[in-house]
């Protein structure tokens, strides 16, 4: 059993004050593999300390340094690529392909931000005034357990970027991944204080760093039900905000869609990352007189997900990250059943074939109405809503009736048709006829999917502040 009892502040690995320890389960074996040492309100104030006295070096900084910083960090990272994606798979069960994707993404986040400092005009002129974009100082960094490296390594690029420190709270379940990247960032070697990382519960240091007077603004991904804690809780010291939450994503295939092309796709996009996916489209509104075709199609093509081993290059589903969200996916479950929705394929229990392991069979439910628990909640696991509208404009009418406005989905035929209906979608993101990568493109959502955008020059200037210098 691995121990982790270090947290990282000021460009030390420091014993943590925090004296509570948390015993993290393998998700396919279920035994206990690591104990880990977490941080308290007092280690978070000593890292908050340590941000707010290297940031007027830092404020300072050339956009040439901060390039060549970006850069070690991109080289830090690819330098431990195969371990990264090993530890990975080990803590959190994923499949090697989503690890491996993952970690690429983490450290060319590094180089995206690089290239965008480039031409980035910080200074420019506005009539008489001259409009200086400044830095914001302190920086909480709070993550979820997800896609751990990715998230850090997105935000801190901007941070980095923008010539604020950090302090990075990422999830207690990603401890052990989260001590590896903490090594690879140590060795890129920037001011000590510029990035410290603290491993905590988010109650504890999460709470400390929403509370505290010196830390100027929060980029959080996780829960919609935490995003609005921090959103409150932060407003005493009005701290700015960027809140990447939840989502429920629609789904939508035209009724002259080519399902042999929209089926595969949409059981892809609703069980990415097994499931754990805030952009996952997890509603599938289908016209009423294609169901039954639908319904043949979901379970020909069934067979493209492939639950089990994390290492098999054959799996494409992972494990759930623990019991309790396991447990989750379950009781969704059941509550789709007994609400009234048909069971098309999947259900409760593990996959067959396998006895140990978080395992969620994909499942997916038609006759859904959209107003189930189902089709309203995250359920954060593979699970599928079948959703039958008349027309195009009921269609719109069921994407848009949810809290969140993530991502969205739409295939059909026509080019017109399908361009009009991404138009009249709620949502930060929608994808036409397939999934694309635009890093540079914006990432955040509408309604209670959160506040603000990460990527490309939106993230970056949600870690700026215009100042107006007038009469220079
Ligand atoms: P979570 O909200 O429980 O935790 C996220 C982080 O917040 C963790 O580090 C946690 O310790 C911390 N936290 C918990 N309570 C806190 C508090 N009171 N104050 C401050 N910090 C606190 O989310 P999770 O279960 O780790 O992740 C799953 C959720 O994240 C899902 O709802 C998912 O949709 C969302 N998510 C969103 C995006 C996005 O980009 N929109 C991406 C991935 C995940």
């Amino acid at each position: 059993m691995k121990t982790l009892n270090t947290i990282y502040i000021n460009g030390q690995h420091l014993t943590p004050h925090g004296t509570e320890v948390l015993t993290l389960l393998h998700p396919v074996s279920e035994q206990p593999v690591a104990q880990v040492r977490l941080a308290d309100e007092e280690d978070t104030r000593l890292a908050i300390a340590a941000a707010k006295a290297a940031f007027p070096q830092m404020r300072l900084s050339s956009r040439e340094q901060r390039m060549i910083w970006l850069q070690k960090l991109h080289d830090a990272l690819k330098a431990r690529e195969s371990e990264l994606v090993e530890t990975m798979i080990e803590e959190y069960g994923c499949p090697t392909g989503f690890a491996q994707s993952t970690v690429v993404r983490s450290y060319t986040s590094f180089l995206q931000a690089s290239d965008l400092l480039k031409n980035y005009p910080f200074e420019t002129q506005v009539g008489t005034a001259t409009v200086v974009m400044e830095p914001l100082g302190v920086v909480g960094l709070i993550t979820p357990w997800n896609a751990n490296y990715g998230f850090i390594a997105n935000k801190l690029s901007m941070v980095i970027a923008s010539g604020s420190t950090a302090i990075i709270k990422p999830s207690e379940l990603s401890a052990q991944q989260t001590a590896l990247i903490t090594e690879c960032l140590h060795e890129a070697g920037l001011p000590a204080g510029v990035i410290n990382i603290v491993t905590g519960l988010g109650n504890v240091v999460g709470a400390e760093i929403t509370r505290h007077p010196d830390v100027a603004k929060i980029s959080f991904t996780g829960s919609t039900d935490v995003g609005k804690t921090i959103a409150r809780d932060g407003a005493a010291t009005m701290k700015r905000v960027t809140l990447e939450l939840g989502g429920k994503s629609a789904n939508v295939l035209l009724d002259d869609v080519d399902l042999e092309r929209a089926i595969p796709l949409a059981l892809q996009v609703m069980s990415w990352n097994s499931g754990q996916a805030c952009i996952a489209g997890t509603r599938l509104l289908v016209h009423e007189n294609r169901l039954e075709e639908v319904k043949e199609q979901i379970l020909k093509h069934l067979n493209t997900l492939v639950v089990g081993d994390p290492r098999d290059p054959q799996t494409n589903i992972g494990a759930a990250v623990t019991a309790r969200q396991y447990q989750r996916v379950q009781n969704y479950i059941r509550t789709g059943i007994e609400e009234g929705a048909e069971l098309l394929c999947g259900g409760e229990g593990r996959p067959a074939g396998l006895t140990s392991g978080y395992f969620v069979k994909p499942t997916v439910f038609v006759n859904v109405r959209n107003d189930m628990t189902i089709a309203r909640q995250e359920i954060f696991g593979p699970v599928l809503s079948v959703i039958t509208y008349r027309d195009d404009a009921e269609a719109v009418h069921i994407a848009n009736d949810t809290v969140y406005g993530l991502q969205a989905y739409v295939s059909g035929n026509d080019a017109e048709r399908t361009a009009s209906i991404a138009s009249q979608l709620i949502a930060g993101r929608v994808f036409i006829n397939g999934v694309y990568d635009e890093p540079l493109a914006p990432f955040g959502g509408f309604k209670q999917s959160g506040l603000g955008r990460e990527f490309g020059v939106y993230g970056l200037e949600a870690y700026l502040e215009p100042k107006a210098i007038m009469g220079r």
